[in-house]
């Protein structure tokens, strides 16, 4: 066999299943579609890790719970941007109360610990600047904010560290049952493994393997909301309009905020903003740095392990807390592989990330220690974010270094200010030409067919 598991996919959950199996001595490997690990992540990168109080199902509200607990361990392991901060659920009629102490009564007889039922006037302590008639609250002091993008990328890095061997740009087309294991079928190559770990959403006929689809339950529409926005609040806030329709505002660990609805209708901007408004007022449209928009899921999450005799473990569904309830997830897929595959865990499992340096976070004495080791961190590329030169090569050179220009923002956050890019963007194109050794033309935003400069118009010998 070429592999002992083989895990489709390099999405978060996929990176996080590497990550827990790279502990054990399995000959791995991870076929990712696209040039860069986690880059189906949520593209403002900040997501709430919630406590499970919100899940109806017994069985997701469990996963959340457990993931919530596993994510404040990986937070300091892995040196990941996390901000502590508790929830607020306010219910703003009689109709919308009653069913918040439902709420919090399943919270309590799930043994959810720090959740408390307040009386209206009691909100104002925790939210001064609320301007809402409200009924109760449920505060919870279990939540809070993490940037996915981060965690899935320390997922992939010491699985990667640890022997992990990532296959990206390579399509899995098809999977066939053999002796003892599987035969998958790529665009580039064709793999024999004892076990499949399939994340994607792609069902390959196993055995009549029934596909599970996923249903969309309406749109998230946010804005994400620059930094100098006052007004805001201490906690995430959560409340729901006339329509029943949830509004939010959280905190994102780049220090912005984000304001959401999730709504059944597909809204324009104008109205998002009019229902958004209601929560959040005082917001200004010169406030708002970015709309965004996306499906919204629900569906409950689904390790299948049914043709796990024969080695076939899918994840199936999406939902809207899916990065909360990842490291449950992948844990759960671990002890079903250990068993499975009777395997062993490592001695010499390496569980660190390698150091980041960000510029924008360091003293001055910092700062001037790490310029006079590598002059390139004194050299400012994105002026918004306050990112160096130094910070650019070392994601692109890292394990699974950044080939894209998303791969760059995402990874140091350089493009990713007020100005979009407009200054820095030729500056990472030409830096990452010159690290990849790729003309400039070759060099994409995040996909094949996305290169940002078509041609050159001139024939200097740098542009
Ligand atoms: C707008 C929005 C907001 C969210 N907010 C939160 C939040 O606040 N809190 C929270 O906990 N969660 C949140 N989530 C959920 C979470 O961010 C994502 O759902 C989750 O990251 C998806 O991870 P995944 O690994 O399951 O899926 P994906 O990222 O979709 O992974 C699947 C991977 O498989 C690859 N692939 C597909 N087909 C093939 C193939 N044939 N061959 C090879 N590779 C293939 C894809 O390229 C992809 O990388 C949010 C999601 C959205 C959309």
């Amino acid at each position: 066999m070429d592999y002992d598991v083989l895990i489709l996919g390099g999405g978060l959950i996929g990176c996080a299943v590497a990550y827990e199996l790279s502990k054990y001595s399995l000959n791995i490997a991870l076929i990712e579609k696209d040039y860069d690990i986690v880059d189906d992540v949520t593209l403002v990168n900040s997501a709430i890790i919630y406590d499970g109080i919100q899940c109806e199902d017994n069985i997701m509200s469990k996963l959340q719970f457990m993931g919530n607990d596993i994510i404040g361990d990986l937070v300091s392991k892995f040196n990941l941007s996390y901000k502590k901060c508790d929830s607020v659920i306010i219910a703003q009629n009689k109709k919308q109360g009653e069913c918040l102490e439902e709420v919090y009564k399943r919270a309590i007889k799930r043994g959810v610990p720090n959740v408390t039922l307040l009386e209206g006037k009691h909100t104002y302590n925790l939210e001064p600047n609320l301007n809402l008639n409200v009924i109760n609250t449920i505060y919870s002091q279990n939540t809070g904010i993490i940037c996915p993008y981060d965690l899935g990328i320390a997922y992939g890095e010491i699985a990667f560290d640890n022997g992990v061997s990532f296959k990206l740009e390579e399509i899995v087309e098809d999977i066939n049952k053999i002796n003892r294991g599987f035969k998958v079928v790529t665009n580039k190559n064709k793999f024999t493994c004892r076990m499949v770990i399939n994340t994607t959403p792609e069902d390959y006929n196993i055995d009549g393997f029934r596909e599970n689809d996923s249903s969309n339950k309406g749109y998230l529409k946010y804005f994400l909301v620059e930094k100098e926005f006052k007004g805001n609040f201490n906690n995430i806030v959560f409340t729901y309009n006339q329509d029943n329709e949830v509004i939010y505002m959280h905190p994102t660990v780049q220090g912005n905020y984000i304001a959401a609805i999730k709504t059944k209708d597909n809204i324009s901007y104008e109205e998002c903003y009019r229902r958004i408004s209601s929560l959040v007022h005082g917001l200004k449209q010169d406030d708002i740095n970015s709309f965004y928009e996306s499906e919204f899921y629900d569906d409950l999450m689904i390790i299948d392990d049914s043709l796990v005799d024969k080695g076939y473990i899918k994840v199936t569904g999406k939902n809207f807390a899916e990065v909360t309830m990842t490291p449950s997830i992948a844990r759960i897929i671990r002890e079903t592989v250990e068993s499975n595959l009777k395997c062993k865990l490592k001695n010499d499992f390496n569980d660190k990330v390698r150091e980041i340096y960000r510029f924008r976070d360091m003293s001055n004495e910092e700062r001037s220690k790490i310029i006079s080791l590598d002059k390139r961190y004194g050299k400012i590329i994105c002026t918004c974010n306050k990112v160096t030169e130094g910070e650019i090569v070392d994601a692109i050179r890292r394990p699974l270094g950044a080939r894209t220009l998303e791969g760059i923002k995402r990874r140091t956050g350089a493009g990713g200010g007020s100005c979009k890019g407009a200054q820095c963007m030729n500056k990472i194109v030409s830096i990452l030409a010159r690290e990849t050794n790729k003309k400039m033309t070759d060099i994409v935003k995040d996909s094949k067919n996305s290169r940002i400069l078509l041609n050159r118009i001139k024939e200097f010998d740098d542009i």
